[in-house]
């Protein structure tokens, strides 16, 4: 049974010096991460800590490495002051995601720059214990690449598709990806004596966003994930939302239409199955057969896979079929924009995932359902982008798990 404490964590803990020192550190690496370059002064003057403890944080960075000095500033005048920098070699980061096709798995640094990658087509929907082995087995060939930097690697993260226990880095058995089994991953990668992190590939996406992206200085955002799974990552007031039980975000299976079609979380008529890139091309594939449509039936008839690729390259080629599919597609998304900004009102709304392909067709119509459904659209207007890491921010995101918990002092290693 969940323990249950009668405070919130934390509410009556105080902080010592040595967690002061770790704060003002962590402070000013983050902030040189978000901002940086910026000078000692500048350092000073944003966090209104003295100049004199601005030089002892930054000699102590400096002196192991996590900082450097990358040269003097040129916007000024007379004496030009010296610019300092994360140094994103100081340390390294093993990065999992998991999808329905297969996994990745890679070493990054603090950039966090994928530096090595291994794909495999192994899911663990299909083979689960195959996948497993194979992950297994991916992980010593990264660590391979890693060998003469071992000691610098800061831990684990990974990405998978909802639900997950985070605590328990578990991916839980449920109807909507892992149908039979849980899976705690410490249980597989334990030997490595590394800290494991977890969290839904939304909220991980979510969470690269504020390190990298277009979110770095915003403290309340939605990350609308729309590929195969469809699911939002949460930011709010700077951390990501999770819930009570770390199951928050699901706008995937909130139902836009009780008469519609059984989804497979019991729900009827989910957003998911209007908006996900898997139900757009069985769309196509549909059309292909029974409409005759050619570009489709062209696959159909080569015995080629179709993808949601194809349908977005169709559509730049003027075919009247695509972009027909991705203005519907992008209507879907709106819908599933209005509802998030209706719950959350966020500062900015980000687009991820295979959809955000489709952006030059999906933008116009996402904007117009905007203009016609959103509750306070007279008082609103909601800041919407997509995002630039394509298929690989869940990947990005796992390693931006590792940063985030590096940045916040709880690794030990400043
Ligand atoms: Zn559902």
């Amino acid at each position: 049974m969940e323990k249950e404490s009668a405070m919130p964590k934390n509410t009556w803990v105080g902080d010592n010096l040595t967690d002061v020192k770790i704060k003002n550190r962590s402070l000013v690496l983050q902030l040189l991460k978000k901002r940086g370059p910026l000078s000692r002064i500048e350092l000073a003057r944003i966090t209104g800590l003295t100049q004199p403890t601005i030089t002892n944080i930054i000699n102590d960075l400096l002196a192991s490495n996590l900082v450097r000095e990358i040269g003097p500033s040129e916007t000024r005048t007379g004496r030009k002051p010296i610019l300092l920098s994360v140094n994103d070699q100081a340390f390294y980061i093993i990065a999992i995601t998991f999808t329905r096709q297969g996994f990745s798995i890679a070493l990054t640094d603090l950039g966090p720059n994928i530096l090595f990658r291994r794909d495999s087509r192994y899911s663990l929907l299909e083979d689960t214990d195959t996948a497993l082995l194979e992950l297994q087995k991916e992980f010593i060939h990264v660590l391979e690449y890693a060998t003469q930097s071992l000691s610098l690697i800061l831990g684990i993260g990974v990405s998978a598709p909802g639900p997950v226990d985070t605590e328990t880095c578990t991916i839980l058995a449920h109807s909507t990806f892992l149908l039979h089994r849980s899976l705690d991953l410490r249980k597989y990668l334990r030997e490595y004596d590394l800290p494991i992190f977890m969290m839904s590939n939304a909220d991980a996406a979510c969470l690269h966003e504020t390190w990298c992206g277009s979110a770095k200085e915003v403290q309340n955002m939605v990350y609308f994930m729309v590929g195969e799974d469809v699911g939002a990552g949460v930011l709010i007031d700077g951390k990501i939302y999770q819930g009570k039980h770390r199951k928050a975000g699901e706008v995937g299976h909130t139902s836009i239409n009780i008469f519609g079609p059984r989804c497979v979380c019991g729900n009827y008529g989910c957003l998911e199955l209007y908006c996900s890139t898997q139900k757009i091309v069985e769309k196509a594939r549909e059309i292909g057969w029974f409409g005759g449509e050619p570009y489709f039936r062209s696959f159909l008839e080569r015995g080629e896979q179709l993808t949601f690729r194809h349908i977005v390259e169709g559509a730049q080629k003027d075919n009247e079929a695509c972009v027909q599919l991705l203005t519907q597609l992008g209507r879907y998304i709106g819908v599933g924009v209005v509802n998030l900004i209706n719950l959350y009102d966020p500062e900015l709304v980000v687009i991820g995932g295979e959809a955000s392909l489709a952006r030059e067709f999906i933008d116009r119509p996402i904007r117009q359902v905007l203009e016609e459904r959103l509750l306070y659209r007279e008082y609103i207007t909601p800041q919407l982008l997509y995002s630039r890491w394509g298929e690989d921010v869940t990947l990005l995101g796992a390693a931006s798990l590792v940063l985030d918990h590096f940045m916040a002092g709880e690794l030990g290693r400043f």
